[in-house]
């Protein structure tokens, strides 16, 4: 079954030829070429990955991002900038974008990106049907959806990944290595304070929302979820 991908382009030519080069490799192409219909079709198609322009008529890329994100969706997503703007690029990888290219590209390196990321997304799926609970909430990793009750938590792709990782080890705690190696990758440079940094946002969104006490700290050691 060959994979589905949408393609946000407001230029017709870079869209088309995107859409011919998707299509050589074996992909299914949809495109979109405005942000509202983007969007559209990111709900109610099938998709596997969105390559989405920022600057776009009707909705900017951004707020697509955003929406997408907000339904709960964990769907890859490649934005691509026209121009090197830093702010764009961190404000989209907020709002939860995968990854980024600035135009002009190389197609072989939206083609290479592409490969990454589906994979990455198919490792993910690969606990199909799997749902984790902890009191009230729930992880469904069919879904890639989280909620507290009847609420839908909104989470990003690092944070999801955090939480679905301890509660897969519910009652071992976890140190810090260990976290940033399952969660971040070997590949990961940074120090091990970003996953203080990420409880901390898991900590508001479910702890403090909910007035839970789910993550806690292991002193010297780094965190665990205890049901006892
Ligand atoms: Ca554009």
């Amino acid at each position: 079954m060959s994979e589905k991908i949408l393609v946000v382009e407001d230029e017709v030519k870079i869209a088309r030829f995107i859409e011919l080069e998707l299509k050589y490799e074996g992909y299914e192409v949809i495109i979109a070429h405005d942000g509202r219909s983007g969007l559209e079709k990111a709900n109610s198609e099938d998709i596997s990955l969105i390559i989405l322009d920022l600057m776009l008529p009707l909705m900017s890329g951004i707020e697509v991002c955003r929406r997408i994100r907000q339904a709960g969706s964990t769907i890859p997503i490649i934005m691509l900038t026209a121009k090197d703007d830093v702010s764009d690029k961190v404000m989209g990888l907020d709002m939860g974008a995968d990854d980024y290219m600035t135009k002009p590209f190389a197609i072989e390196e939206l083609l290479a990106r592409i490969r990454v990321a589906l994979k990455r997304n198919e490792a993910d799926v690969k606990v199909e049907g799997l749902i984790l609970t902890y009191q009230d909430l729930k992880l469904d990793d069919l879904k890639r959806r989280v909620t507290y009750k009847e609420d839908i938590i909104q989470l990003t792709k690092k944070e999801y990944e955090l939480l679905k990782y301890l509660l897969e080890n519910v009652n071992i705690a976890l140190n810090r290595e260990r976290i940033l190696e399952k969660v971040w990758g070997y590949d990961y440079y940074g120090d091990t304070n970003v996953i203080d940094v990420y409880v901390r946002y898991l900590r508001s969104k479910i702890d403090q929302k909910y007035d839970m006490d789910m993550i806690k700290t292991v002193r010297g050691v780094g965190y665990i979820i205890s049901n006892e």
